[in-house]
């Protein structure tokens, strides 16, 4: 048996990789100043672990949930922090006001919420502009609405934002730009327009913040552009091990619903890693997966604590032979962005679903 004493499959983070990360999107942007975001856990990754790798040089944190910002300061985190999709409650705006939260604002009906609450605490402001990702944000007559209605209220911070969404791809993100221009006029205050693949493609986004996600977590944004062509590092590695090894004969199918048929005698390995660890369970045949160094593929359909993957190229990976499903591990190297492809999805969704029942381990270097 594997020298394992329990069940072998662990996510490791890698502090040093997010740091690096970081950096290349600071410099990337050398003018801007960048949020590192680590809203929904940082991806997956554990925003403490986040927040702990990058207290020393962050420019700021940016996230989703009041009270997550609220015991950050508590902890003593000294930077700016943002709200991405602003306050919920007038119990948010105390919050936001009483610890010096900066917020985006999308609409009127927020604005007026916050302002009603916060009484005249300092605030800090993101209003968030739509220019075509039609999802939250002022349209030109409500964003001179809600100046309007700032500019009776003193000690606010102001800042335009807004979200491409179609910075990764052919669209690009010049008739966003353009939008944003129009409706931003003559205003000199600071801006903050880019995602990740608008600071690692489109330079002329970067402006005063820049709002790195999937990058500091080392996957690309891009779909035809590696994360190690990028100069990123992976900072997740998810490994477990072969626990069961069966040799099956020509005509065998593997697993339920018998998705697969072995054409001919194979040597398959069983791997304690199913879609309850968070491995997407539509990955489907031939998704890649790595074993003692080796690049393999699963085999049928990925069950809940159990995928199959062929040995037959690698007849020294027996029980407890290392294996890595993505990320840089013992069993090899693996970008999450392959078994993304693979499985019709994203790494940012294979990261934000690695279920709580993983044990992390976290690597300093
Ligand atoms: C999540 C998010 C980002 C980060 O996007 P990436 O593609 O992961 O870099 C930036 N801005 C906003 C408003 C977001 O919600």
């Amino acid at each position: 048996m594997a020298s394992t004493v329990s069940r072998p499959i662990r996510a490791g983070i890698s502090l040093a990789a997010l740091r690096h990360n970081y950096r290349l999107a600071k410099q990337l942007a050398p003018a801007a100043k960048a949020w590192a975001v680590i809203k929904a856990d940082a991806y997956g990754h554990g925003q403490w672990r986040v927040v702990t790798a990058l207290r020393d040089e962050a420019d700021g944190f940016a996230l989703l949930e009041c009270d997550n910002a609220v015991a950050l300061r508590e902890a003593g985190i000294a930077q700016p922090i943002l709200l991405l999709e602003g306050i919920f409650s007038a119990r948010d705006a105390r919050a936001v006001a009483a610890h010096g939260i900066a917020s985006v604002v999308h609409c009127l009906e927020q604005l007026d919420l916050l302002l009603g609450a916060a009484g005249d605490a300092p605030l800090s402001l993101f209003l968030k502009l739509n220019t075509g990702m039609n999802r939250l944000g002022f349209d030109a007559a409500g964003l001179r609405d809600a100046l309007h209605r700032l500019r009776a209220r003193p000690a606010v911070d102001l800042a335009l934002m807004t979200h491409f969404a179609e910075a990764d791809g052919p669209r690009g993100v010049d008739w966003q730009l353009e939008r944003f221009q129009a409706m931003a006029g003559d205003w000199t205050g600071p801006v903050c327009l880019a995602n990740s693949a608008a600071i690692l493609r489109h330079p002329t986004t970067h402006a005063d913040w820049v709002r790195p996600g999937i990058m500091l977590y080392g996957a690309s944004p891009f779909a035809d552009a590696s994360a190690d062509a990028l100069g990123l590092q992976p900072a997740m590695r998810l490994d477990s091990a072969v626990i069961g090894v069966q040799h099956i004969a020509a005509g065998e199918r593997v697993g339920y619903g018998g998705t697969f048929t072995a054409e001919r005698a194979m040597r398959i390995g069983i791997v304690a890693c199913g879609y309850a660890d968070g491995y997407p369970r539509h990955a489907p045949t031939g998704t890649p997966i790595a074993v003692m160094g080796r690049c393999t593929r699963t085999l049928g359909r990925v069950s809940m604590d159990m995928l199959a993957c062929d040995l037959s190229d690698i007849p020294d990976a027996g029980l407890g032979a290392p294996v890595t499903l993505w990320g840089k591990g013992a069993g090899g190297t693996l970008p999450a962005d392959e078994v993304a492809t693979a499985a019709g999805t994203i790494a940012y969704e294979l990261f934000c679903a690695v279920a709580p029942r993983v044990p992390v381990a976290v690597d300093e270097s």
